[in-house]
């Protein structure tokens, strides 16, 4: 073998295409691995964002990766330690009032709503048992439509058999709310409006919906499948979401895999109708028997391939894929540990979700429906200080918030109005948090305009490609490149926007790789 061709060329070094370059490398592969930015890990990174304060970039809670990934790539043998897990989620409601969700059921202040807790562990039950039933699908490829052949056949069965298996009252109940919006689910079991909106936040986050938009059932219970396999835990790497990729590239690395930073990729080459390589903006090219793709699909097929390997209806599906991030990001380094209201413990370990009630939540998505951000927008923030007080100097602390919703095309320009943004997230988190503007002396806002330019991920999108029923499963990106295929020979996607989605899970890059390996078998 020439220095410059390998078996397995892996496009981008986020956690999906570490996952599949070390699930290949240890099947014997030789794989190189071409991330563009100067480190690996895409938007599950770890930066210094101030002198002394560092943040999980983009992502910044663990909760969906399946404990089997870890265990079967010794990740903890290559570094990865956790500073928390099992982390509650706090609702916050802007005032001196907050209830707590985690492990053991709902923890809610006095007469918040008595029959409450008790719905809550009934629902939970349910809604667990659904996401178990749903969470084989997240872990195999799709199978393929109209096919004769026998393991298309099988998966689809089992599937049905799964179903089945649900029993007839929770498999009524699974098609009855299947399609439905989280509201009407919600309203169906609950009083309590801060719970409500703390639940349906989980449908929202890092995506185009609100609570009444439909299909947020779906997303609700694609998140609880994803997390249940996680064992339904929350949970934050010590040294950020980094340290989990730079785990997974020592993995890579043991079993052979070779990591490039800084070369960022310009063209996949094609030879014959075949992907034969990739060529990098510098000019240098290498040969591969296949290359597999974590960069998002857009970019993938019309930026890395081009149009005119693929056929019109193909680009035509592409082309009206719903990739447009609505979640921005912001990092604060902070002089002092804030104090947020209603809060037991100081700093919070836990994640404080600041979503009062379902209506708050759909107010605030209606701006972002006329290419406005929120006036009063909802946060998942997060201080990982308060566990990790590595990542801040001694006595100081980060507090890092996903902000729901900020659309990726602002129609004012997102330039001139980022202070005014930032401004107006601030004096959100002021009214939970009092005295906390004071303690601020640093801070980050990125768009999901900044999300695309600084991580290369077309739109900003949180899973590179809207997750709803229409962009799911058999149809993930599109139809034609569901199963990681594209339909250019011997090139393959592994990122998020391929099954099962995104969210730092690494189930696409495990599945594609488990999926090249079946095919060359
Ligand atoms: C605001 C926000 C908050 C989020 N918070 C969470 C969270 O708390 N928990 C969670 O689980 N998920 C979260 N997510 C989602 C999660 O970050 C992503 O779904 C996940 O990181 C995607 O991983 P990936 O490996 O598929 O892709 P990426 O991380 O996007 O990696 C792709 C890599 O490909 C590289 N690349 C692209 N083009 C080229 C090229 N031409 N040449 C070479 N390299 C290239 C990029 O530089 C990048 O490193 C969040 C997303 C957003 C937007």
């Amino acid at each position: 073998m020439s220095a410059s061709r390998y078996d397995c060329i892996v496009i981008g070094g986020g956690h999906n295409g570490l996952t599949c370059a070390a699930y290949l490398a240890r099947a014997g592969r030789s794989v190189l691995v071409l991330e563009a930015g100067e480190e690996v890990g895409g938007a599950a990174r770890t930066r210094e964002f101030a002198p002394g304060y560092k943040v999980s970039a983009v992502a910044h809670l663990l909760h969906l990766m399946p404990p089997s990934l870890p265990h079967e790539l010794g990740l903890a043998r290559h570094g990865l330690k956790m500073a928390a897990e099992r982390m509650s989620t706090i609702a916050l409601s802007g005032g001196p009032v907050a209830l707590t969700i985690d492990c053991a059921g709902l923890r809610a202040p006095e007469g918040l709503s008595a029959s409450d807790a008790g719905s809550y562990l009934r629902y939970r039950a349910r809604m667990q048992r659904l996401a178990r039933a749903l969470r084989p699908v997240l872990e195999a490829p799709p199978p393929r439509l109209g096919s004769r052949d026998w393991r298309d056949r099988l998966a689809l069965l089992e599937l049905g058999v799964r179903m089945r298996l649900l029993g007839r009252t929770d498999m009524r109940e699974l098609l009855r709310i299947g399609g439905m919006c989280v509201q009407d689910l919600l309203d169906e079991h609950f009083e309590s409006e801060l719970l409500k909106g703390a639940l349906a936040f989980d449908a929202v986050l890092g995506t185009n919906f609100g609570p009444r938009s439909p299909g947020t059932v779906f997303t609700l219970l694609y998140r609880m499948a994803a997390g249940s396999a996680a064992g339904d835990s929350l949970a934050q790497p010590v040294g950020g979401l980094g340290a989990l990729c730079e785990a997974l590239a020592r993995a890579a690395r043991a079993a052979g895999a070779s990591i490039r930073t800084g070369t960022p990729v310009k063209r996949v080459l094609v030879r014959d109708d075949r992907a034969a390589g990739v060529m990098l903006e510098s000019g240098e090219d290498f040969e591969a028997g296949c290359v597999i793709s974590s960069a998002d699909p857009r970019t993938t097929f019309l930026g890395l391939l081009g149009a005119e390997h693929l056929d019109a209806g193909f680009v035509r599906r592409l082309n009206h894929l719903r990739s447009h991030g609505m979640a921005a990001k912001v990092h604060l380094a902070l002089d002092r540990a804030p104090s947020f209201r209603g809060v037991e413990t100081q700093p919070p370990a836990g994640r404080l979700v600041l979503a009062p009630s379902q209506m708050a939540i759909e107010r605030a998505f209606n701006h972002a429906k006329y290419g406005e951000f929120s006036a009063a927008p909802m946060l998942e923030i997060v201080l990982p200080t308060a566990a990790d007080p590595a990542l801040a100097p001694p006595g100081k602390h980060v507090l890092s918030a996903v902000v729901q919703y900020a659309p990726y095309r602002l129609a004012a320009g997102w330039e001139g109005e980022r202070q005014r943004f930032l401004d107006l997230i601030l004096g959100t988190l002021e009214t939970c948090a009092p005295g906390l503007r004071d303690s601020v002396v640093a801070a980050e806002l990125l768009t999901p305009a900044d999300i695309e330019a600084q991580f290369r991920i077309s739109g900003g999108h949180w899973h590179h490609a809207e997750l709803a029923l229409d962009q799911f499963f058999m149809v993930r990106p599109v139809a034609g490149a569901a199963r990681y295929r594209a339909p250019v020979g011997g090139l393959y996607l592994c990122g998020a926007g391929c099954h099962p989605g995104g969210g730092v899970m690494g189930v696409a890059g495990r599945n594609a790789a488990r999926q090249i390996l079946k095919e060359a078998a």
